[in-house]
């Protein structure tokens, strides 16, 4: 475990390579103030497979697992924060459909996803609820053969570009969390609309909007899962996308740790080289130790992910614990580039501004503590370490 096997570190030497070519900064300050999606570094990644690392073979991935996943998310977002997060939420909430669809349902859109045609989307979170979503103002009703769907989603990645959406629905609204369902709603279905919403402190190039449903009928082959147990797959989901949000987080973090590493043995003040300063190597060492701390436990829990092992406490941990690095590690390498650091030429700034999402989607990180609370006693994994 604490070496990559070969196969790991090939892809992450060939992520590196191309992203270090592709990721020209000068594109990604652009299009961070223009607020555009990188279509065409997505569609370049999709076809090298990088995107899809994680999907079955049979769905067009290479069904190498989500460890490998975690590197590749970690390899992009480390080469840059802005372009690197776009890219990697093109396929975001795919996988309620891998780990809950029907064969039908699988084969006609993650092939879609995996080929780089289709981009996806989840919606969840409500103008109303956010954090608790254990009753949503979303509803879907049943007529005949189809289900009808009323309400609105917020803050919902890849809105304005999204070719399709898993959304969570209340379906039965006196049983709160145990009646939520999932279905998969196309944006060309009738009663869709969407906006985008703009002014984004950071992560501006992953493109965010509102969702509406008004009246819209799909028929009842959308639902994904099971009727009732939307939920429940939900926080399944969680326990997945968490682990890819941390690697994200882990990925902006060593990106400033590798800008503000260089200037600091590079800059001199007072005669000597900044990194001579106990106050800076200090800053340095600290940003190596929780990086390093933040990565092993987004590897652990990716690793166990890969067994098997789905345990709620080591996703919510190592993404709770990793957010929070990469909002710490990205303030201290501006202020490591001191007045540089400001200015977006040295990267760092967007960094820190693309830093502080992981601190809130897909769960707060107040959220995931309490996940990781309430799943300790529970864990196999930590109980051989903390509880016993
Ligand atoms: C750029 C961006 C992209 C997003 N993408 C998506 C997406 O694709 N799909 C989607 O469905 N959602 C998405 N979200 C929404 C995101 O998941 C929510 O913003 C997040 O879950 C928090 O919900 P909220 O904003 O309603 O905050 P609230 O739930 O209102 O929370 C406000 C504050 O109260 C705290 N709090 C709430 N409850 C508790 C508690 N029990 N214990 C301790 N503290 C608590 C929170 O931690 C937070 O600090 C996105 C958000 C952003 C900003």
């Amino acid at each position: 475990m604490f070496e990559l096997p070969e196969e790991l570190r090939l892809l992450k030497r060939a992520v590196r390579e191309w992203s270090l070519k592709k990721f020209d900064p000068n594109l990604a300050i652009e299009l961070d103030r223009r607020e555009e999606f990188p279509f065409e570094l997505w569609r370049e990644a999709n076809k090298l497979g990088f995107l899809n690392v994680r999907f079955p073979i049979k769905y067009g991935g290479q069904e190498m697992g989500l460890l490998a996943d975690a590197i590749v998310t970690e390899e992009l977002c480390r080469v840059d924060s802005t372009l690197g997060t776009a890219i990697v939420l093109g396929n975001f909430s795919s996988d309620c459909i891998l780990l809950f669809g029907t064969e039908e349902q699988k084969e006609k859109y993650l092939s879609k996803v995996t080929s780089g045609e289709w981009i996806s989307g989840g919606a969840y979170t409500e103008p109303a609820h956010g954090s608790d979503i254990t009753s949503l103002d979303t509803k879907a009703v049943k007529e005949g053969s189809y289900w009808i769907i009323n309400g609105s989603k917020t803050f919902i990645t890849n809105a304005p570009i999204a070719t399709f959406f898993v959304v969570l629905c209340q379906t039965d609204p006196e049983s709160k969390h145990r009646g939520q369902t999932m279905f998969i709603v196309e944006r060309e279905d009738p009663g869709v609309e969407t906006t985008v919403m703009h002014g984004k402190l950071g992560i501006r190039c992953s493109l965010t909007g509102e969702v509406s449903f008004s009246d819209c009928k799909i028929s009842e082959d959308r639902l994904l899962g099971k009727l009732n147990r939307g939920f429940y797959q939900f926080m399944e989901f969680l326990d997945k996308s968490r682990i890819q949000i941390a690697a994200q987080a882990v990925g902006i973090a060593q990106g400033a740790f590798d800008v503000a590493w260089k200037y600091a043995n590079e800059r001199t003040a007072f005669g000597q080289k900044l990194i001579d300063f106990q106050a800076i190597s200090h800053k340095l060492a600290e940003m190596a130790i929780k990086i390093d701390a933040a990565r092993l436990l987004t590897y652990r829990a990716a690793w166990y992910y890969d067994r098997g092992v789905v345990d709620p406490s080591l996703s919510s941990m190592a993404k709770a614990y990793a957010a929070r690095v990469a909002v710490e590690a990205t303030d201290y390498a501006i202020q490591i580039l001191g007045g540089y650091g400001y200015f977006a030429e040295y990267k760092v700034e967007r960094y820190h501004r693309d830093a502080k999402i992981t601190d809130i989607y897909e769960g707060t990180t107040e959220i995931n503590m309490n996940v990781l609370i309430n799943f300790l006693p529970k864990s196999s994994v930590l109980r051989t370490f903390m509880l016993s």
